[in-house]
């Protein structure tokens, strides 16, 4: 009919505002490359390229029993980690509801003691044996010895300045924290004093962000041997760690306030914050819909790249798109004589409950079952609009015209994520390098890997991946690939090189193993 032809006309149209083609990308990887390079010159700049103090990623062969602790939000989970040498793990949590009048406490003792108690609860429970023989000697005068301390990591993620691998003072309180004592306090002490005022067996020995955490847990868990180069999260928000060489940290070399490191790796592990990628916006798209979300955003202007990526703004950025459409009455969506009366009413009236009328009323996993339902007739989404979002009798054509809207929001984040992925694999020169038995004919009929297992292992350039995003968006993967392939110095060859993976938990495991690394340092 006439009506769904231009339902399909304006929904391309609208779709087509999202692209981020082969040129757009490539000159994004540029200007990722010359950020990075900044970043590490100099403090203050788009991309922070925050020196973390670990120095090398682990291999897989690492044992021991460590403790990791998480303060994200609002849980605090407590865990220890039996590292078994052989790439795998095991682990025991428990995890506690920060109370209310502690996250705007008078003092930060109040809630790092708690904090310690929940340390102290977890021992008596997991580790009960431990616990009562170190507390034993203690009270009767004697120390615990080295052996019997559990090295911990601390994923604490609210913005610190770092100045030592256990060691980072908070710049400020984010979340819904607010105790003013705390702020230019050192973390990892305040937790420490509360430990030790409990006499727990206990070392905090390395402050933790959770993209180390995942670089990390990637490393030691991933099938190969030659090391992770990247951990990223495509979670809320977007953000990612890798290995750069020492001598490159220019910043960090040059600081006189730089705290004890460890050079002998020649290694250090960056912090980009990429979420802050181009802030000023030289090579990002910017539809309308990017502009108005920014503008009624909580920090306009900043955290540009991941008000493009992340999981809580694609939502956002669809429900935009569609309001945009539904106000103006020549736009047949939701309108067919399928839907109600539609013809008489304004869909504002007839759909006035809706949540899509208010600011983050579509939640990114929506995007996730449009991408997904590729059924005739889209009985999902539409099930989901009804259930979810008020929206009832759609007809298929209006399912199909919102399915491209938010497949074509997906794609360019899954297209904007290839760009600092490339960028690192490109500035780190892991291409470089021996070929090895990389080839990169297609073997007949056999679709190549990802990450191709034909290629030699030391060939491989492997990757560490969080977030609902990365997890659950279908064919994020894919869409992350064929840009990489599009890209100026990769192209198909380097895409097949690399090798992406799914690293759970960078807060218990990834956080244990820094506390490992750190160990060998302190
Ligand atoms: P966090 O990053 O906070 O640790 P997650 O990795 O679970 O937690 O990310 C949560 C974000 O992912 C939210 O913004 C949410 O909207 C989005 N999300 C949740 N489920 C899905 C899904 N199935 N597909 C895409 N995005 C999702």
């Amino acid at each position: 009919t006439e009506r769904s032809m231009a339902l399909a006309e304006q929904a391309k149209r609208v779709a087509a505002e999202f692209e981020f083609g082969p040129e757009a990308v490539n000159k994004a990887v540029k200007e990722f490359i010359r950020e990075m390079h900044e970043g590490l010159q100099k403090y203050g700049t788009e991309l922070s390229q925050i020196p973390t103090y670990v120095t090398a990623v682990p291999n897989g062969t690492e044992k021991g029993l460590y403790m990791a602790v998480d303060l994200g939000g609002t849980n605090f989970r407590v865990c220890s980690i039996q590292l078994h040498g052989n790439t795998t793990f095991s682990l025991t949590q428990s995890k506690v509801k920060i109370p209310n009048e502690l996250m705007v406490a008078k003092t930060a003792k109040e809630l790092f003691a708690f904090l310690a108690k929940q340390i102290e609860n977890f021992l008596k429970t997991h580790h009960g044996e431990h616990y009562g023989a170190t507390l034993k000697r203690r009270q009767t005068g004697g120390n615990i010895k080295e052996d019997e301390i559990f090295n911990l990591g601390f994923t604490f993620s609210f913005p610190v300045q770092q100045i030592g691998i256990n060691k980072g003072l908070l710049m400020r309180w984010t979340k819904g924290f607010d105790i003013a004592d705390a702020v230019g306090k050192d973390v990892c002490a305040l937790l420490q004093a509360e430990i030790d005022a409990l006499h727990l067996p206990v070392r905090v020995a390395a402050l933790v962000n959770d993209t180390v955490g995942t670089l990390m847990a990637r490393s030691y868990t991933s099938p190969g041997k030659t090391g992770t180069l990247l951990g990223a999260i495509f979670g809320t928000g977007t953000n990612g760690a890798y290995v750069e060489k020492l001598d490159k940290v220019k910043k960090l070399l040059q600081n006189q306030d730089a705290g004890e490191y460890d050079k002998s790796t020649g290694d250090m592990i960056v912090n980009t914050e990429w979420g802050s990628f181009d802030n000023s916006l030289r090579t990002l798209p910017n539809t309308p819909y990017d502009i108005e979300l920014d503008a009624k955003s909580v920090n306009p202007g900043i955290q540009m790249f991941e008000k493009r990526v992340s999981g809580m703004f694609l939502g956002e950025l669809l429900r935009l798109a569609l309001v945009g459409l539904l106000k103006d009455p020549s736009f047949p969506l939701f309108r067919d004589e399928n839907s109600a009366q539609n013809d008489v009413h304004s869909t504002t009236q007839i759909y006035e409950s809706s949540p899509i009328w208010e600011q983050w009323g579509i939640d990114t996993s929506f995007l996730s079952i449009c991408a997904g339902d590729n059924s005739p007739g889209h009985r999902m989404l539409r099930q989901t609009l009804d259930k979810d979002y008020g929206i009832s009798a759609v007809s298929a054509e209006d399912a199909e015209a919102v399915r491209e809207i938010a497949g074509a929001i997906g794609r360019r984040a899954a297209r904007l994520s290839a760009v600092p992925i490339a960028a690192i694999v490109l500035e780190t020169d892991r291409l470089k390098g021996p070929t090895g038995t990389a080839t990169t004919e297609k073997k007949e009929g056999i679709e190549p890997a990802r990450g191709s297992a034909d290629l030699a292992e030391e060939d491989i350039i492997d990757i560490g991946v969080d977030g609902s995003l990365v997890e659950f968006y279908p064919n994020f993967e894919d869409h992350i690939r064929q840009a990489l392939r599009e890209i100026e110095g990769i192209g198909e060859e380097g895409e097949r090189k690399i090798r992406i993976g799914i690293a759970k938990d960078g807060s218990g495991v990834g956080a244990a193993l820094i506390a490992l690394v750190a160990g060998r340092v302190v």
